[in-house]
């Protein structure tokens, strides 16, 4: 069989431990025996991103707006125990945080459903996918100890010295307060890349907040998205058939238990946080978790959800067999590989990706899996393969569609 050709490279960012190996097996084993593989390499493995200053990472993000479709691997964010393990110059930041800052995106995540891998609750028929927005609120808060009785305020001081006051408390004892901000920039840039997701993937799109108590804070959130969806997308939403629908946060996780799912769910910041560990827990397991950022701009960043699966390393370092599941780090590839297709007008590289994602789905139906999923498949006497094998059952699917 010929192999498929690229034109456009995709910006490969390679990372760190489990992932990284289970990289360099999925780039043997399931793309350049079939592709033409064209990347622009990055290596964002901490050792990497120490020598460079990380700098790499912000080249990695350079790349991703002139070519417009990144894969990133899961990378280390250092702390300090990772400061003595790397032997750090600094404790360089997250290199997810350094790329969202330059792209400013929003994260989707979406569960991979795959038969013998039931979720938790029995409606849900089709994924969930959350759209998290990654700025601001209780996330950049400024928080205070009050000791005891006293005034607290907000004041906001305009450029020109004018003041405005508003009170908080009058406390007459001990207590606590906080400060939270947004930024009008940022949520209109939430918006957009929410509506386009919708419009991508042709679903319909739901958020809330709570903006009947939060009337000037949250409610600014509703507004935003309701002028931008009036004004630049109803008539493309009424043209694809799907729907903008906000509601009350309350109301909306009522309504998500009893939905069939098959929707983005766009939640703020805190909301987003804490709704996908439901989502995903009662779904299966991160490594059954697609992840992309989407930026206002149109760039696409794809990646795993979960970790570098640090404890499987160390195993696999000492020389022992590991079973780690390869499937979300799959995802990510065949997501991006999928997408440049589009763009590039490259249909057969769009449904290689197809068909690679059908042969992890089959693999596991047939009840080929890693030992993550075998502890929860309901499917009977499932058979656990080593991280090399799983990749390698794979690859025979693939063969058999190809
Ligand atoms: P993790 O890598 O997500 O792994 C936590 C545990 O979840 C693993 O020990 C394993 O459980 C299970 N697990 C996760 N992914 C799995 C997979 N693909 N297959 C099978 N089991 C899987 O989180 P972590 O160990 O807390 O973090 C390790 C490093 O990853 C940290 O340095 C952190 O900074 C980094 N991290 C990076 C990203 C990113 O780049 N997007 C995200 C999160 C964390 P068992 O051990 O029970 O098998
Ligand atoms: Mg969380």
């Amino acid at each position: 069989m010929e192999k498929i050709k690229m034109t456009t490279p995709l910006v490969e960012m390679d990372g760190d431990e489990m992932t990284r190996i289970l990289w360099q097996m999925i780039k043997d084993e399931l793309l350049t025996p079939f592709i033409d593989l064209k990347t622009e390499y990055y290596d964002l493995g901490l050792e990497e991103r120490n020598r460079t200053d990380d700098q790499v990472t912000i080249d990695s993000a350079n790349a991703t707006k002139k070519y417009g479709v990144a894969v990133k691997c899961a990378t280390i964010t250092p702390n300090a125990a990772r400061m003595k393990e790397y032997n750090l110059k600094e404790m360089w930041k997250s290199p997810n945080g350094t790329i969202r800052a330059m792209l400013d995106g929003t994260v989707f995540r979406t569960p991979i459903a795959v038969k013998g891998i039931e979720p938790n609750v029995k409606t849900w028929k089709k994924p969930i996918t959350i759209a998290r927005h990654a700025y601001g609120d209780v996330y950049k808060a400024t928080e205070m100890k009050i000791p005891g009785a006293g005034k607290a305020e907000l004041v906001y001081t305009a450029e020109d010295g004018t003041e405005v006051r508003k009170l908080i408390h009058n406390f007459t004892g001990a207590g606590i307060i906080q400060g939270q901000h947004n930024l009008d920039a940022s949520i209109e840039s939430f918006a957009h890349s929410c509506f386009k997701y919708a419009l991508d993937t042709h679903q319909e799109l739901w958020f809330a907040t709570k903006d009947t108590i939060s009337k000037k804070y949250d409610h600014t959130f509703k507004d935003i998205f309701q002028e931008i969806y009036d004004t630049q997308y109803k008539e493309a939403f009424e043209k694809a058939g799907i729907s903008y629908f906000y509601t009350l946060i309350d109301d909306a996780v009522a309504r998500v238990m009893k939905s069939e799912g098959g929707f983005i769910w766009a939640c703020k910041n805190y909301d987003g946080d804490v709704m996908s560990d439901m989502i995903s827990s009662a779904f299966g397991s991160l490594a059954m978790m697609t992840s992309v950022l989407v930026s206002p701009d149109g760039y696409y960043e794809y990646e795993a959800a979960h970790g570098t699966v640090q404890r499987h390393y160390y195993k696999h370092l000492k020389g022992e067999e590991t079973s780690t599941n390869s499937v979300a780090t799959i995802f990510a590839w065949t997501g991006a590989l999928r997408k440049r297709g589009e763009l590039d007008g490259l249909p057969e590289l769009s449904a290689f990706a197809d068909k690679l994602e059908k042969a992890c789905l089959t693999t596991i139906e047939s009840g080929k899996m890693t030992k993550d999923l075998a502890l929860i498949t309901t499917i009977e006497n499932p058979v656990v393969l080593n991280s090399q094998d799983f990749i390698k059952a794979i690859r025979g699917e693939l063969e058999k569609m190809l």
